[in-house]
């Protein structure tokens, strides 16, 4: 046996720093990736359009080469640490997106393994709901909170979960699907296949949907967004009339904040977070003309003993940063295996 087995390279591997990650966030139109370091600060980013890439594996071996260059510039590979990926349908213990509802890409797609073959760095990947969480934990509103709910809101609504300081992965890793439950039984057509969804009516989708039936139902009611063709609407002029104190975009958040408030009942109920944090893009920008009607509906409805303890934050992360800081959260927890 030699005992003088030449350590060289595990010497390297043990001393080296490893101040950065790489985020990976796919969302419904683009994905946004790019170098962060512990701090949060984004090095470099990119994004490509998913249009583009209807096959799962051109899209890895493109993204990979738009990576390596900014890996370069931040002093190579022996630098990063490891990647996270968040998507929708992003499961954490395979590693796999399943059957994502709102991307052209079927099945179940291993994307960790494909970056991992490219890039030969540890690779996690999380749902995006999840990866909320733990960004904001890492970097934003829940820093500090140890049980919290991180809301996310986009095209769909979901939820990240932490109890006890710890992320809630669940059974099978499919965890904090709060936008498919059933609030209005027979009510507006979801994506998922059932009906009257809260995803339907908190949501990009929903927010609209519930100001088109405002405008319907108030025809007296005089406000500048009647100016807009109603099927033309988006959340841009809703917040934008909100800002400029317009009441009936402010009721229609408010609305749509009473139907969020009732339906974190049952969540604060069960596992008494101390905060709901309101994040993702139509989270963010919507999030503080919601907050009051989601505090009065919670706490008019929570079990008693339990009322006015629960916050209900907007994160405030940049909106063109906070999907690349959350992806890169979780790649911080991954092993590096030399
Ligand atoms: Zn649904």
């Amino acid at each position: 046996m030699n005992t003088f087995e030449d350590h060289t390279q595990d010497i390297e591997r043990l001393t080296v720093t490893k101040p950065y990650v790489i985020g990976l966030c796919i969302m419904e139109q683009k994905a946004l990736f790019g170098i962060v370091d512990a701090r949060g600060e984004v090095l470099a980013s990119e994004s490509v359009l998913m249009e583009d890439y209807p096959d799962p594996t051109t899209f890895a071996f493109d993204v990979c080469d738009k990576i390596l260059p900014m890996v370069e510039r931040c002093g190579g590979m022996e630098k990063i640490k490891a990647m996270g990926i968040s998507a929708c349908s992003g499961n954490n213990m395979n590693g796999c997106i399943e059957n994502p509802a709102n991307l052209s890409w079927k099945g179940k797609i291993s994307l960790a393994k494909m970056f991992q073959g490219c890039l030969a760095i540890p690779v996690s990947l999380m749902n995006d709901a999840t990866a909320a969480a733990m960004g904001e934990m890492a970097f934003g509103n829940a820093h500090g909170l140890q049980n919290f709910v991180a809301i996310i809101m986009n095209m769909g609504l979901g939820s990240g979960i932490f109890v006890n300081n710890r992320i809630v992965r669940g059974y099978s890793g499919r965890v904090g699907e709060i936008g498919h439950t059933t609030i209005f039984p027979g009510g507006r057509p979801c994506g998922c296949g059932n009906r009257g969804c809260l995803e339907s009516y908190v949501s990009r989708r929903g927010i609209i949907g519930n100001m088109q039936d405002l405008l319907r139902q108030r025809p007296e009611v005089a406000t500048p967004l009647r100016d807009i063709p109603v099927e033309e609407l988006t959340i841009e002029d809703i917040v934008q009339a909100c800002e400029a104190g317009d009441e009936m975009a402010l009721e229609c958040l408010r609305y749509t904040g009473d139907i969020l408030g009732k339906a974190l009942v049952p969540v604060a109920n069960f596992i008494n977070p101390e905060a709901f944090i309101l994040c993702g893009m139509v989270g963010s920008v919507c999030g503080k003309y919601m907050q009051k009607a989601i505090l009065e509906a919670l706490n008019n409805n929570q079990f008693f003993p339990m009322r006015w303890q629960t916050r209900v934050l907007v994160s405030d992360l940049k909106l063109d940063e906070a999907p690349l800081l959350y992806a890169s959260a979780e790649a911080w927890n991954t092993k590096v295996n030399g």
